[in-house]
C-alpha cells in the first residue's frame, strides 16, 4: 500500500491545472464561452503583498476557493480572478530604510505570494492577473481620476487635515484611530493644506440606501450607515448683529432651542479671528485655538474629557426668543461635524451641561419628563424636585417649558411647528446632515498612483490629456518625505509643459491614496490586458456584479465604501450597469493561535508556506475550514491540523485498499439492502448535509464534518462489504463520494482519489445529487412473530441486514419471552419488514 504523500499528489495535479489552463474562464464572444451556463464571479479581497502571506490569507483563499469549485460544478461558469494591491507604505518604509526601490521589495513579495499560492493549488484564473503598481494598471486609475474631475466629483481645496509627523502625509479620516495614525501609531496633528478630494458625499443617501439592496452581514451594514451617519434636523441661523454675521448651525433638537443659553465655535471656525480681533480677549484666543487643533478629533470629543473654552465677548441672537446670548470658542466643538457652531443648550445635553457647570453658565429647563401614565407633568405634581438642575440634563421627551407659545406642548409635536415658524421667518429650515465626509485621496508619497493633473500659470490646474496617459511615476533617490512628496525631487518630472497652452507646467507631485487602485480592481480582472479602455462593457456587464465577495471585516468601512462610491458613480457615467459591485459579502473571522491574537511581536504569526511544507496544501486548506463555523475566529493548534491530516490519511489509505481488494466496478450501488444500503444512505445523507452546509452560510466546517462521518462509517462497514458485489458497489461509491465532496476543500486528494475509483477528472464531472429516495425515513417499524405469530414491533434501521434484524428481534423481551430455553429451528427474515422465529 502506498503512503499518503501530499507533496507528490499535489504537484501532479498542480501541473495538470497549470499546463491545462484549467481555471481560465473566457469572457463573452472568445472562444469556449459557454452561453447557456449562469455565470458566478466569486471574489476575495485582493492581498497586499509584503513579506510572505500569513494564515489569514490562506484562510480568505481557501473560502473563496472552495465557494469556486463548488459553483463550477454545479454548472456555472465560474470567474475566479487574483491580483495585487501593490502601492502602500510598507514598501516605501522599507525603501527609507534600506535605499532599496519600492518597486523590486513589491516584486519580490508578489514573486512570493504567487509562489505559495501556486502551492496551495488555487483555482484562480491567472490570465486575469493585475497588480496596481504597474503602470498597464495604474494608467486606468489616473483615467478614472479624470472623469471623475470631469463631473467635478473630484475637486482640490484647502483643508484642515490628519497629519501624521511620522509619515510626513495626509491621513483620511477613516486612517486616524482614536487620534493616531493607524499606520504608524503616532498622535496625529492637524494642518491646513491644498489637497485632493472625491466627492463622496454627493452619494451619501444612496450609499446608505442601497444597503437594503445587497445581502451583506448585517453588522457591515450597521457600520456602513454609522459611518454615513445621516440624520434629520434643521438649520437654524443666529446672528452676531454686532457684525452682521449669520451664523448657521445644524440641530436634531430644534424642540429645544429656547433652552440656548450660551453659543460656541469649533477652534477652526473662519469666523473666529474676525471675531476676537481688537477686544480685550484676542490673545486669549489665540492662544487657545493654537492649543486646541493640536489635540485630536477623537480626542476632543470625548465626553470625559474635562471642558475647556475661551469667551469671545461678543454675542448671538437667538431666533426663536430675540435673547442675546454670549459667544465662547471651545474644542468640544468639532469643525468636521456640521457648521462647525452650535447652539449650547446645557438644561438638555450632556457636553453643553458639563461646559455651563465649568464656566457658571445659566442652565434652562425647556423640556420636562411626563409622569408615566398620568399625562400629567411631572412638574405639575412636585415642581421644586423637578425644575431643579439636579435633575438635568435632561434627554428625554416631555412637556414643554420656558417655551413661550409652545409651553405645554409634547416636544415631538412642536418640533417641526418650531422648524416651521423658523423657515416662515427665514431664520432656519429643515436640514439633513452626515457625518459623511469627503475623501481626501491625495498622499505627500513616493510609492503611489500619480495624480495626471498639471500646474500652469495661465490655465491653472490642466488634466493630462486621455492620450498622454500614464503620467508614469519617476525614478528618484530618496524616497524619504519632506513634507512633501519625494517625487517633488524629480526636477525633471516635474516640469512639464502645459497640454493647453504648450507654455511651462509643473505636474502634481502628491499620489493617490491606495484605496483609490482597490476601489475598481474587480472591473479591471475582467477585461485585464484591455489598452485600449479600462474594460471591455460587454465582459464587465456579463460578470458584474461580484456574487460572492469575501474578506475581512477590518475592510467594512473603507474599502467597501469606496468601492460602492466608485460603482456607483461609473455607472453615472454610463461605464457600468450596476450600482452595487457586491452582492453578496462574506467576511471571515479572524485566527487566533492557542487563544491569543497573532501578531510579528509575539512571534506566534503561523506562515502558510510553513504548513504548506509540513503537512501539504490539502491538510492546510481543509483544516482553515474546518477550525470553526468561518465567520467566528478560529483558534490555530498544531494538534487540530494534524487532525485533519490524518482524516486526509484515512481516505488516501482507504483508497488504496478499496483500488487493491476490489475488482473495478461500475454501477452506484443503488438498491442495496443490508450494509451495503446502509452506506449507501450515508453516502447520500452526506452529499445532502455537504450541498445545503455550503450553500448556508458557509457552513464548511459542519460540511466537513460530514464527510468525516462519511470516512469513519465506510471504514467501520468494509470488512463485511468486500467480496459482495452489492457491497463492492457501495464501497466505490461511499469513497468515491467522500473524494468528490472533499475536492472543494483538499482539491489535490480529492482528485486523486477520485480519478483512481472513476477514471474521471473530478472537476469535470457535475456536483453529486442526493436521491431523495435515501434520504428518507431510514428507520421502520420491524414485525417480529413466534412461530408465526406476532409478538412485538421493533424499531428497525432502513436497509438493516439479516443479522441486524435477527439481533434487534432477539435483543426484543417480549420476544425473549417467548424464546428463551427453547431451541429457534428457523429464522424466516424478510427484509424491511418481519422476523419469523420457529422455535420448538
Ligand atoms: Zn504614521
Ligand atoms: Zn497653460
Amino acid at each position: 500500500m502506498e503512503r499518503y504523500d501530499p507533496a507528490k499528489i499535489e504537484e501532479r495535479w498542480r501541473r495538470v491545472w497549470d499546463e491545462e489552463h484549467t481555471w481560465e474562464v473566457p469572457n463573452p464572444g472568445q472562444p469556449g464561452f459557454d452561453d447557456s451556463a449562469p455565470k458566478y464571479y466569486v471574489l476575495e479581497m485582493l492581498p497586499y503583498p509584503s513579506g510572505d502571506p500569513h494564515v489569514g490569507h490562506l484562510k480568505n483563499y481557501s473560502i473563496g476557493d472552495a465557494i469556486a469549485h463548488y459553483r463550477r460544478r454545479n454548472g456555472f461558469q465560474v470567474v475566479h480572478p487574483m491580483g495585487f494591491d501593490a502601492f502602500g507604505l510598507p514598501a516605501e518604509n522599507n525603501a527609507i530604510k534600506t535605499g532599496e526601490p519600492p518597486r523590486v521589495a513589491t516584486e519580490r513579495s508578489i514573486e512570493a505570494y504567487r509562489k505559495t499560492f501556486d502551492r496551495l493549488g488555487f483555482s484562480f484564473d491567472w490570465a486575469r492577473e493585475l497588480s496596481s503598481h504597474e503602470p498597464s494598471y495604474y494608467r486606468w486609475t489616473q483615467w478614472i481620476f479624470l472623469k471623475l474631475l470631469e463631473r467635478d466629483l473630484a475637486y482640490r481645496n484647502e483643508a484642515l487635515v490628519h497629519w501624521c509627523p511620522v509619515d510626513q502625509t495626509v491621513l483620511a479620516n477613516e486612517q486616524v484611530i482614536d487620534g493616531h495614525c493607524e499606520r504608524c501609531g503616532s498622535l496625529v496633528e492637524a494642518r491646513q493644506l491644498e489637497q485632493w478630494f472625491f466627492r463622496i458625499t454627493e452619494y451619501a443617501d444612496r450609499l446608505l440606501d442601497d444597503l437594503d439592496t445587497i445581502e451583506w452581514p448585517e453588522h457591515v451594514r450597521t457600520m456602513q450607515r454609522n459611518w454615513i451617519g445621516r440624520s434629520h434636523g434643521a438649520e437654524v441661523v443666529f446672528r452676531c448683529e454686532e457684525l452682521g454675521i449669520d451664523f448657521p448651525v445644524f440641530t436634531t433638537r430644534p424642540d429645544t432651542l429656547f433652552g440656548a443659553t450660551f453659543f460656541v465655535l469649533a477652534p477652526e471656525h473662519h469666523d473666529v479671528e474676525r471675531l476676537a480681533t481688537g477686544t480685550e480677549h484676542e490673545d486669549a484666543v489665540r492662544e487657545y485655538v493654537n492649543e486646541a487643533v493640536r489635540a485630536t478629533a477623537e480626542e476632543r470629543g470625548a465626553m470625559e474629557r474635562e471642558k475647556t473654552g475661551v469667551s469671545l465677548g461678543r454675542t448671538v441672537t437667538n431666533p426663536v426668543n430675540g435673547e442675546e446670548i454670549p459667544m465662547f470658542v471651545a474644542d468640544y466643538v468639532l469643525m468636521e461635524y456640521g457648521t462647525g457652531a452650535i447652539m449650547a443648550v446645557p438644561g438638555h445635553d450632556d457636553r453643553d451641561y458639563a461646559f455651563a457647570m465649568t464656566y457658571d453658565l445659566p442652565i434652562r429647563q425647556v423640556i420636562r419628563p411626563q409622569m408615566p401614565g398620568s399625562g400629567e407633568t411631572a412638574a405639575g405634581v412636585s415642581e421644586d424636585a423637578m425644575s431643579s438642575t439636579d435633575e438635568l440634563p435632561y434627554l428625554g421627551d416631555g412637556d414643554m417649558v420656558n417655551s413661550g407659545r409652545f409651553d405645554g406642548k409634547h416636544n415631538r409635536e412642536a418640533y417641526d411647528e418650531i422648524v416651521a415658524w423658523l423657515e416662515s421667518e427665514g431664520r432656519g429650515k429643515p436640514a439633513v446632515h452626515y457625518r459623511l465626509r469627503d475623501w481626501l485621496v491625495s498622499r505627500q508619497r513616493y510609492w503611489g498612483c500619480p495624480i495626471p493633473v498639471v500646474y500652469c500659470e495661465t490655465d491653472g490646474i490642466v488634466p493630462v490629456p486621455e492620450d498622454q496617459l500614464p503620467v508614469l511615476l519617476p525614478e528618484v533617490d530618496d524616497y524619504a518625505p519632506k513634507g512633501q512628496s519625494p517625487l517633488a525631487a524629480a526636477t525633471d518630472w516635474v516640469q512639464t509643459e502645459c497640454p493647453k497652452c504648450g507654455g511651462p507646467a509643473r505636474r502634481e507631485t502628491d499620489t493617490m491614496d491606495t484605496f483609490v487602485d482597490s476601489s475598481w480592481y474587480f472591473l479591471r480582472y475582467l477585461d485585464a490586458h484591455n489598452d485600449e479602455a479600462p474594460w471591455d462593457r460587454a465582459a464587465v456587464d456579463y460578470w458584474m456584479p461580484v456574487d460572492q465577495y469575501i474578506g475581512g471585516v477590518e475592510h467594512a468601512i473603507l474599502h467597501l465604501m469606496y468601492a460602492r462610491f466608485f460603482t456607483k458613480a461609473l455607472a453615472d457615467m454610463d461605464y457600468l450597469g450596476v450600482q452595487e459591485p457586491f452582492a453578496r459579502l462574506f467576511t471571515q473571522g479572524m485566527i487566533t493561535r492557542d487563544g491569543a491574537k497573532m501578531s510579528s511581536s509575539k512571534g506566534n504569526v503561523v506562515s502558510a508556506s510553513e504548513t504548506v511544507e509540513r503537512y501539504g496544501a490539502d491538510t492546510a486548506r481543509t483544516y482553515v475550514c474546518f477550525m470553526g463555523p468561518p465567520d467566528k475566529g478560529g483558534d490555530w493548534t498544531d494538534e487540530s491540523v494534524q487532525g485533519v491530516h490524518r482524516f486526509l490519511t484515512r481516505l488516501w489509505r482507504l483508497k488504496e485498499e478499496v483500488t487493491e481488494r476490489m475488482e473495478a466496478v461500475g454501477g452506484d450501488g443503488a438498491g442495496a439492502t443490508g450494509k451495503a444500503g446502509q452506506l449507501l444512505r450515508k453516502a447520500h445523507w452526506a452529499i445532502d448535509k455537504v450541498s445545503r452546509d455550503i450553500e448556508r452560510d458557509f457552513g464548511f466546517n459542519t460540511a466537513i464534518a460530514a464527510v468525516m462521518e462519511l470516512v469513519n462509517e465506510t471504514y467501520l462497514l468494509k470488512d463485511d462489504l468486500y467480496g459482495d458485489p452489492a457491497g463492492d458497489e457501495a464501497l466505490r461509491f461511499a469513497t468515491t463520494t467522500a473524494a468528490s465532496l472533499l475536492f472543494p476543500f483538499a482539491p489535490h486528494l480529492g482528485a486523486e482519489v477520485y480519478e483512481a475509483l472513476t477514471g474521471h477528472r473530478v472537476w469535470e464531472d457535475p456536483w453529486p445529487k442526493a436521491d431523495p429516495a435515501l434520504l428518507e425515513s431510514d428507520v421502520f417499524t420491524l414485525v417480529v412473530q413466534v412461530n408465526g405469530k406476532r409478538r412485538a414491533g421493533v424499531e428497525a434501521p432502513a436497509g438493516a441486514s439479516r443479522e441486524e434484524l435477527l439481533d434487534l428481534a432477539r435483543a426484543d423481551s417480549a420476544v425473549r419471552r417467548h424464546i428463551d430455553g427453547k431451541e429457534v429451528v428457523k429464522e424466516v427474515v424478510v427484509p424491511g419488514k418481519l422476523v419469523n422465529l420457529v422455535v420448538k
